[in-house]
């Protein structure tokens, strides 16, 4: 009985897409300065998590909620939206030149990356009645 086993490895995706820029032209002062963080352990009841917007240039600063499956691009393209239209509140903050962006938590998030594959394959076992 030999049962070949074959070393069979896939071929591992790389995934361009995972650092997406999270870098962005600010509306208010027209720099590319304006970050996006999605603060994914920050949810409201709709399962919504909180995206804070904020210009390193000018000071603005925006908080919004917005789907989980969000990436920071499609959050810059709501805030844009809104913030034209007039409909997001801004503030601005500046802060004395601060430029600690990274904390300790983020940091250790970082390195974990949740990924779940849902594998909805239960099959349903045909059951038998036999009087
Ligand atoms: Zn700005």
């Amino acid at each position: 009985m030999g049962r070949r086993r074959r070393k069979y490895r896939k071929p591992q995706l790389l995934r361009p897409m995972r650092r997406l820029p999270t870098v962005f032209e600010c509306p208010h002062c027209g720099a590319r300065a304006l970050s996006v963080e999605i603060r994914k352990k920050e949810r409201n009841e709709r399962g919504e998590v909180k995206a804070v917007i904020r210009c390193g240039n000018c000071g603005l600063y925006a908080e919004m909620w917005v789907p989980e499956i969000f990436q920071p691009v499609d959050v810059y393209s709501r805030f844009l939206d809104a913030y034209l239209e007039g409909r997001i509140e801004v503030e601005f903050r500046k802060e004395g030149g601060g430029e600690r962006e990274l904390s300790i938590e983020e940091l250790a998030a970082g390195s974990e990356e949740g990924e779940e594959i849902g594998e909805s394959g239960e099959g349903s076992e045909g059951e038998a009645w036999r009087w």
